[in-house]
């Protein structure tokens, strides 16, 4: 049903600056240094965060990356104070609003050095692949320094993000926080006053993680139907890099029994690893494929599981938990689609998440323990990188 699946190309205009400001406008902004963001920051159940928060980073080290942006040392900061200018219009009611109320698709506020055009594409590529999407999602792009410390949940209401230096002018941050709570007021289910208190909350939180530098990478499912994102990274990092790193999170925006009666089944059932491991593998999976088509990986599996095996000789771990959590648990996905238990269809067009089909991937059942057991048997052959036969053919 792609009827939905199209993305609002909406900014917002915060400032008064009076500038002849464009979308367009960011696009000289973009390289300075180029560390790429390599946080790898977890899923934790956040004490203030609903059962769908998730935590991830963008993926680093992949070898096959292209169209890295140039290599700059000039002047990040200028960059920041200019995107705030070009920061774009207009309210979003315009273009944004279908009979007065939010429509489903993807919104960028946008206050990183990406062209806002080029997010609008990804998010399209990514939406297009949906059987269908329901979802209202607004998705916050910023930039922030060098790392300050190491990962500080107090200092961030419990979510394991890392202190960095803020680039964010306070204006730009009332601007953006503005830009927000305008959006989540517009939208049916989060303007609706019964949600007074949890919107409070919810920006209470995004204005500290703002100022604080936080290396956000976070989605979270206000409503059924209303997803925030929020992504932190430096400048000047490949843009594979941040096509995985969107991609992936938009995917969480759209696994639509995320919020809902979903988690009272699996709380029924009774949380664990299991939970986070077939939420964050299945998006990774999604990744893999898609933001591999953004980037022409001609052979997303093997990379992803070349990955997958690389990051256990990281830390020497063949925990599905382990480093790299979401490549691991993409590969563990990955198998039990080779062997049959799993519809890669079913993944890559989000189904799998219509109807809480995730509730059975838990301890009780043989063949998902099976593959948190076997996910790492993972070979090269050649160039290509593949499952063992005995992964492949094991029993439960
Ligand atoms: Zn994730």
């Amino acid at each position: 049903m792609r009827g939905v699946a199209f993305v609002l190309l909406i900014t917002f205009l915060f400032c008064g600056c009076g500038s002849s400001s464009t979308a367009n406008g960011e696009n000289t902004l973009g390289a300075a240094n180029s560390s790429p963001n390599t946080t790898d920051s977890q899923n934790s159940d956040s004490p203030t965060s609903s059962p769908l928060t998730t935590f991830e980073a963008a993926i680093s080290d992949h070898e096959d990356f292209q169209n890295q942006e140039p290599d700059s040392d000039s002047n990040e900061k200028n960059a920041s104070k200019e995107i705030a200018t070009s920061l774009v219009t207009e309210s979003a009611k315009d273009s944004n609003f279908e009979a007065g109320a939010l429509v489903p698709g993807v919104t960028f506020l946008n206050l990183s050095g990406i062209l806002t055009t080029d997010l609008e594409q990804w998010a399209e590529v990514a939406e297009n692949k949906m059987a269908s999407q329901n979802a209202r999602v607004l998705t916050v792009l910023y930039n922030i320094g060098g790392n300050l410390g190491p990962e500080d949940p107090d200092r961030f209401a419990g979510f394991p993000f890392t202190p960095n230096e803020v680039l964010l002018t306070k204006r730009q941050i009332d601007d953006l926080m503005a830009g927000i709570e305008d959006w989540l007021r517009s939208d049916p289910c989060m303007g609706h006053i019964e949600q007074r208190n949890h919107l409070r909350n919810e920006l209470r939180q995004y204005r500290v993680w703002l100022e604080e530098g936080a290396d956000t990478s976070t989605q979270r499912a206000l409503c059924e139907e209303t997803r925030f994102v929020m992504m932190a990274f430096e400048s000047g990092g490949p843009i594979w890099d941040l096509q995985r790193f969107l991609v992936h999170e938009l995917y969480h925006a759209f696994q639509q029994d995320l919020e809902g009666d979903c988690n009272e089944t699996i709380d029924r059932r009774g949380r664990g690893d299991h939970v986070p491991v077939v939420v964050e593998g299945a998006a990774e999976y999604f990744t893999f494929f898609t933001a591999g088509e953004l980037y022409n990986d001609p052979d997303p599996v093997s990379t992803m599981l070349k990955e997958a095996k690389t990051a256990t000789t990281l830390d020497q771990s063949d925990d599905v938990m382990g480093s790299g959590m979401a490549t691991r648990a993409a590969a563990l996905v990955r198998l039990m689609i080779e062997r049959g238990q799993l519809d890669h269809q079913s993944i890559i067009d989000g189904s799998f998440f219509h109807n809480c089909q995730r509730s059975k991937l838990d301890g009780s059942n043989p063949e998902f323990l099976y593959a948190m057991d076997n996910w790492n048997q993972i070979k090269r052959e050649g160039t290509e990188w593949k499952f063992t036969a005995s992964a492949l053919a094991g029993n439960p």
